[in-house]
């Protein structure tokens, strides 16, 4: 079997394993989180990026098609890094409210393909946007074999009134193993509060992976 193939089949089983259901952590012995940012590439991201190549942070990046679009470069960045690029749809909608599954499909199938053609990568991780998913999306998710990424640590970094301190202490304080913290790379407060919330959760002893790192700890169990 080449290379291709292995990792080709691998993808899917972890896809069936996970199929029609929504990941919010794993339980894990190893000391393992993942940090996670939503809706870019954007100039955010590059922040971020430059942070994380200082700090050697590995994070997980949900795009959405239509940014990937404006902001190739950065795309390509992320793999560049060594982080996991996950998808998030291509304009950003409620799913469950477009009018048929081919709208859904339409919206995730089209941002993998944008992936694909920009970085040569095939996402194999998914987060619906606002969280909004429904058995048509599970339907979708599962021909294109993705998974379905929610978060256990909701830092609430998308309200326009949040500051640094109240993402970091949503960030961190009781985060522990296998857990994956939600975040917007587009938010001032949550660039603001990075720094920390590394510092933070490294001296909990925690390791920063990527998504699909830690769900290959959970298929190993
Ligand atoms: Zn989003």
């Amino acid at each position: 079997m080449s290379p291709q193939l292995i990792l080709l089949s691998a993808s899917s089983i972890t896809a069936s394993l996970f199929a029609g259901t929504n990941i919010t952590n794993i339980d894990t012995q190893e000391q393992i989180v993942c940090l996670t940012f939503d809706d870019g590439p954007n100039s955010g991201t590059k922040e971020l990026l430059d942070l994380f190549k200082l700090e050697d942070v590995k994070a997980t990046f949900f795009v959405k098609g239509k940014e990937v679009s404006k902001e190739p470069d950065i795309c390509r960045k992320i793999i560049a890094e060594g982080h996991e690029i996950g998808n998030h749809t291509y304009t950003h909608p409620h799913l469950p409210e477009l009018a048929s599954i081919e709208a859904i499909r339409e919206e995730i199938a089209s941002t993998q393909s944008i992936i694909e053609t920009t970085a040569q990568v095939t996402p194999t991780v998914f987060r619906a946007p606002y969280l909004n998913i429904n058995d048509d999306v599970y339907t979708v998710l599962g021909e294109l074999d993705l998974v379905s990424i929610h978060s256990n640590r909701h830092t609430q970094d998308w309200k326009p009134d949040i500051t640094a301190d109240e993402v970091f202490k949503l960030a961190t304080e009781s985060t522990q193993a296998g857990d994956i913290v939600l975040m917007h790379d587009w938010s001032p407060a949550t660039r603001e509060a990075m720094p920390r919330i590394i510092e933070t959760l490294r001296a909990k002893g925690l390791r920063f992976v990527t998504v699909s790192e830690m769900l290959a700890q959970q298929t190993k169990q």
